[in-house]
């Protein structure tokens, strides 16, 4: 992945520090202050209030609707949950962070008032240690599709060991998981030779990442994010990437009544369609780096959006415009350009045709994949932690999703793991979380923090 040593921040990894935790630094021992039985014991006796917490924040809606979201509601549940406790809190606008906007990995065209970032620091009780990030974003996407069965999308209803609500899957769940271990920390007064941060971030649906940057940037960093998305309780150092596309078929319009020849957008986007069919299946008989190399389909090609004709009532006739919205998920290595190559290449039959006109336009920011090495220092300790907790042989695996993490590999010295709970339906009817694998997920958490930061 292309890294940018002038501008990399955190603390340079030294023999000394052993700040980066990347497995090319001698590895420091890692102190065991708890064991997985006191981690369990500690959750269990605030599960209600974890519980409480998850649907305090699915109860806040925080859509995000391009270019504004909501998230404000639920950064106040957060800063409510940690009030009267010993930490610190810093809240800013991701777009008032001083340079931002010069950034190359600022996206413009988002509006950011009244979102703000929280960012809940835990200080070291005895420096000198490993600090912990972790990062979560408090948006979600819209309620949408619709209907539920389970109720409204905001009940944060309790059923059959399920918590529903958009957002409870991802990841509000996640984020109550890290807000509940730096509580106990703090309240159990447990000792740490690093800073415990929570990353609680605006902006990251629809490959916004803003968020996670100005938090990077303000210098909120350590020697190990990790990002509580919906995993299914599987440790992910590296991630899929990707880009939101739109394709603009154009056509003449109306009724050939006259004997005129009329071109049809629609029978040109159908055409782009099924090339894109075609290059999705060629893409995954190649090769797979890293994690995805054993996978069968890690590369998905997901149509979002099909638009032409008139509303429904409206005229027969041809439309002047057919537009398709699709989602290309990449994997950690390929560039932007490299993308942009093979898209063009499998649409040249259409592209190249003058006589019916269509453009291929991306309409979101390049997601370069997470690539941290499962052999990193910090991977493997959350491996055994997790291990610890579950009682079952783990192994690290490739999210099938992308998001923010790449901006710690790409921007800092902080490497990025995927850590999330079970559940189902993530941006769809009926999104839940299974409250078991939340159990799980926040006992391995809070054994890692307590351990690795010791
Ligand atoms: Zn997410």
């Amino acid at each position: 992945m292309a890294r940018h040593p002038s501008s990399v921040i955190g603390k340079a990894c030294t023999e000394s520090n052993n700040q980066c935790g990347r497995s090319l630094c001698p590895p420091s021992p890692t102190r065991t202050v708890m064991d997985a039985k006191q981690a369990r014991e500690l959750v269990k006796s605030e599960w209600d209030t974890l519980v409480g917490l998850t649907v305090d924040l699915v109860r806040a809606p925080t859509e995000n609707r391009i270019p504004h979201g909501d998230e404000a509601r639920g950064q106040k549940v957060l800063a409510d949950f940690f009030a009267g406790c010993a930490v610190e809190i810093d809240t800013f606008r991701p777009d008032q962070v001083p340079g931002i906007t010069d950034h190359p990995d600022w996206w413009q065209g988002r509006n950011y008032t009244d979102r703000p970032n929280l960012v809940v620091t835990r200080r070291a009780t005895s420096p000198g240690g490993r600090s912990l990030v972790f990062n979560g974003h408090m948006d979600t996407v819209t309620r949408a599709p619709l209907p539920w069965q389970s109720g409204d999308p905001f009940s944060g209803t309790v059923r059959d060991g399920k918590l529903f609500g958009r957002g409870s899957y991802d990841m509000k769940a996640g984020l109550a998981a890290c807000a509940m271990v730096i509580k106990i920390i703090a309240e159990k007064g447990i000792e740490t030779g690093g800073d415990i941060l929570l990353q609680s971030v605006v902006d990251e649906e629809n490959a916004g990442a803003n968020g996670t940057l100005a938090a990077i940037l303000k210098g909120h960093v350590g020697a190990l994010a990790i990002i509580p998305e919906p995993t299914n309780l599987k440790i992910c150092p590296q991630t899929r990437g990707g880009q939101v596309f739109e394709l603009i078929a154009e056509g003449t319009g109306g009724v050939a009544y006259g004997g005129e020849t009329i071109r049809n957008p629609i029978s040109t986007l159908s055409e782009a369609i099924v090339l894109l069919g075609r290059y999705e299946a060629d893409i995954n008989t190649r090769p797979h780096p890293g994690l995805f190399a054993t996978e069968r389909h890690p590369r998905d090609l997901v149509f979002s959006k099909l638009m032409a004709g008139d509303t429904p009532g409206g005229n027969i006739g041809i439309p002047v415009e057919a537009r398709g919205e699709f989602f290309i998920q990449t994997l950690p290595g390929m560039t932007e350009a490299e993308l942009h190559g093979e898209l063009r290449a499998a649409l040249a039959p259409v592209l190249s045709n003058a006589t019916a006109p269509l453009r291929l336009e991306p309409t979101s920011r390049y997601l370069s994949g997470a690539d941290t090495s499962s052999e990193n220092a910090g991977v493997v300790a959350l491996l055994e932690a997790l291990e610890a907790v579950t009682g079952e042989r783990q192994r690290a695996a490739g999210a099938t999703f992308g998001g923010d993490g790449y901006l710690f590999n790409k921007w800092t010295s902080t490497p990025s793991v995927h850590l999330g709970p079970q559940g189902g339906n993530a941006h769809g009817p009926d999104e839940f979380v299974e409250l078991e694998s939340l159990e799980a997920l926040t006992a391995t958490l809070l054994l890692h923090a307590a351990n690795w930061s010791s």
